[in-house]
């Protein structure tokens, strides 16, 4: 049975041979998946249908005039206006009006003003929802709206009275013409991943500071309100002496604030978005929080890119004002991960059930079957991390300090895992186009190239894998990530077309276990050299574990199979790979049931074994 109430799943099929192409789809409605993890993780009705009118909103604008303009507007990038016609520096970005008029649209609906306005508690899980969707449009946008909406946030808890109210109001207006964004400063050319080495100076003056130094990467380089990374005159080297600051690009009485643009990147990808060298000379700025924690702090000794965990000693200003917000847009970026991946299975999906050779569809052919299902296996396995991260910190699973560290482990997780996967994704859909798909009038090859911003931006795939490190040595957070695979286990124990797959994710926590004992006494060389293993370890375990959960949940509620043969192949591809590839197995799986699994329709258990 594949219904009842409350129940989406199956309500769209979507038919990929009736479309041209992704754009111009209404990318809610063709996604039962994500409908399935609102279920799933939205319990209560009252939050499933507000987050039902709201995600339901942005399917069609997404899919429609969004995707459409981010196409022209990757054609036709921002430049830098340096002088006006008398000669004056002005340092203006010049926008194509795609791009404006996208984010007037995104403005309007609310995407970054929506807990501000909606007169509720707003689920994780519905942000969440609206960035994976704006996401498969344009990861650039997402990228200056997303800051915009962790500028707010610190403006919000920590800029000091005078200017709280007229800045909040602003980066969380609904109305495109008074509404603001943000941006946060952190990198400097010798203070990338160490940002310890940063030399921004912050001088005080009065109740308030004066910034001086150069910024080498600042996105979003035209908003109006920065959250930046300074040292306070006098305080110690390394990341104990930084501080986080609230820095607006123009004053309120309009004049510019001792900020000067150098020169806009020449970006591979995310061309939409300005990112440029920025000289700060004398910028006004106020601490968020005081200046106490700018000394108290102490310096992670690895060389960790700003990973301070949120559970350390509460600092009053410094290094951890910083981080509430790059923990933020860690999480955002494994969204964007996401998106980039679900635009690539729609296109590649729809160009396959098009493209005919040797007098067939190509998605006839075994190899593209695969193709298409193990694209779709390992999005399924990324959104059930990267969900499970968004709900955690609402206690669904157990109490709200268990849900904190949870999230505290699966943020790097998530960042990681999903940033990886849709480079190989977006490889993966252009080559489903043959020829074509190397051409930039087709969609794939600027997804290839967004692609591959984000597994630097905020943290490389490094610093994120040294982040799960200190998630454990400091704050003991993978015995939440082990208490919920346990948990998923108990879920789907006793549930016959799942036996395997509980095999699988039980002894890779076994083999996990065992690599956390062994690396507590490991050489400290040899833990760094085992952090990426370990990192795509957990991520394996976690994903594994909660493609279980999901399963053993749609088995209870519909009796649908779907996820359970979701969760099976991807066992069989990360957890417990078979003998000779598989190829002595005959798994039938990509063939036979490659219709209800892309198309997201019921699977009869007995199917699914
Ligand atoms: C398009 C784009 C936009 C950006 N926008 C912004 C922005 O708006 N604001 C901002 O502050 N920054 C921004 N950045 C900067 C980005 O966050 C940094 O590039 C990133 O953190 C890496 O720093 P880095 O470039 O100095 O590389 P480095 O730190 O020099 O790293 C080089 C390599 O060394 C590795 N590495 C470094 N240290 C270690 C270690 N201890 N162990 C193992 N490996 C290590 C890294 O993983 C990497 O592969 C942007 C970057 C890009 C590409």
């Amino acid at each position: 049975m594949v219904g009842g109430e409350g129940c989406t799943l199956g309500v769209v099929l979507p038919d990929y041979a009736v479309h041209d192409g992704a754009i111009g789809l209404d990318w809610y409605a063709v996604d039962p998946n994500l409908r399935f993890l609102l279920d799933r993780h939205l319990p209560e009705a009252a939050d499933r249908t507000f987050a039902e009118d709201h995600v339901a909103r942005y399917g069609e604008l997404v899919g429609g005039p969004i995707a459409e303009r981010a196409e022209i507007t990757d054609k036709h990038g921002p430049v830098l206006s340096r002088y006006d016609q008398w000669g004056r520096e002005v340092d203006e970005i010049v926008h194509h009006p795609t791009y404006l008029e996208s984010k007037a649209d995104l403005v309007k609906a609310g995407f970054v003003g929506l807990p501000a306005h909606a007169g509720r508690d707003v689920p994780a899980v519905v942000t969440a929802s609206l960035a994976y969707l704006v996401c498969q449009a344009e990861t650039a946008i997402y990228c200056g709206l997303g800051m915009t909406a962790g500028a707010a946030s610190v403006v919000e808890r920590h800029a000091p009275d005078a200017v709280r109210e007229e800045f909040f109001r602003r980066l969380t207006s609904l109305d495109p013409d008074e509404a603001w964004e943000g941006g946060m400063f952190l990198t400097e050319r010798q203070g990338g991943s160490d940002v310890g080495a940063n030399t921004t100076r912050a001088v005080p003056d009065g109740a308030e500071w004066r910034l001086y130094g150069d910024k080498h990467f600042c996105s979003n380089v035209d908003a109006e309100v920065f959250i930046v990374l300074a040292r306070p005159e006098g305080a110690p080297e390394g990341t104990r002496g930084l501080a986080t600051f609230i820095v607006p690009r123009v004053l309120l009485d309009g004049s510019t604030n001792g900020f000067r643009i150098k020169r806009l990147k020449p970006k591979l990808g995310t061309k939409a978005v300005p990112t440029a060298e920025v000289t700060l000379d004398g910028a006004r700025a106020w601490l968020a929080g005081d200046t106490s924690g700018a000394r108290e702090a102490s310096a992670p000794e690895d060389g960790d890119r700003v990973s301070r965990s949120p559970s350390e000693p509460t600092h009053k200003g410094g290094l951890n004002r910083m981080m509430e917000l790059v923990n933020g847009s860690r999480f955002g970026i494994a969204l964007m991960g996401l998106g980039i991946h679900r635009r690539s299975f729609l296109e590649a999906a729809i160009y396959a059930a098009h493209r005919e050779q040797w007098g067939q569809r190509i998605d006839r052919y075994p190899l593209v079957r695969e193709t298409l299902v193990d694209l779709l296996v390992e999005l399924e396995a990324g959104m059930a991390l990267t969900y499970e991260c968004a709900s955690a910190s609402r206690g669904m699973f157990g109490d709200d300090d268990e849900g904190r560290l949870l999230r505290r482990i699966l943020v790097p997780l998530a960042k990681v895992r999903a940033t990886r996967e849709a480079i190989g994704a977006a490889s993966q859909a252009l080559e489903m186009f043959g020829g074509n798909g190397y051409m930039e009038d087709w969609p794939m090859a600027r997804q290839l190239r967004d692609a591959q911003c984000h597994t630097i931006w905020e943290g490389t795939e490094n610093i994120c894998c040294l982040d799960v490190r200190r998630a454990m040595r400091n704050d003991n957070a993978h015995t939440a990530l082990i208490a919920r695979v346990e948990a998923a286990l108990d879920a789907a124990n006793g549930e016959k077309v799942l036996a395997e797959t509980v095999d699988a994710v039980a002894a890779t926590l076994d083999e996990a276990r065992q690599a956390i004992a062994h690396l507590e006494t490991a050489d400290t060389d040899l833990q760094l050299l085992h952090a990426r293993r370990f990192t795509h370890l957990l991520a394996d375990l976690a994903e594994g574990a909660l493609l279980l959960d999901e399963a053993a949940w749609a088995m209870g509620r519909d009796g649908d199979a779907r996820k359970a043969v979701v969760a099976g192949r991807f066992a069989r591809r990360r957890l417990a790979p078979p003998r000779a590839r598989g190829i002595l197995d005959d798994d039938r799986t990509a063939i036979d049931l490659f219709d209800p699994l892309v198309r997201y329709g019921p699977i009869e258990p007995a199917d699914a074994a």
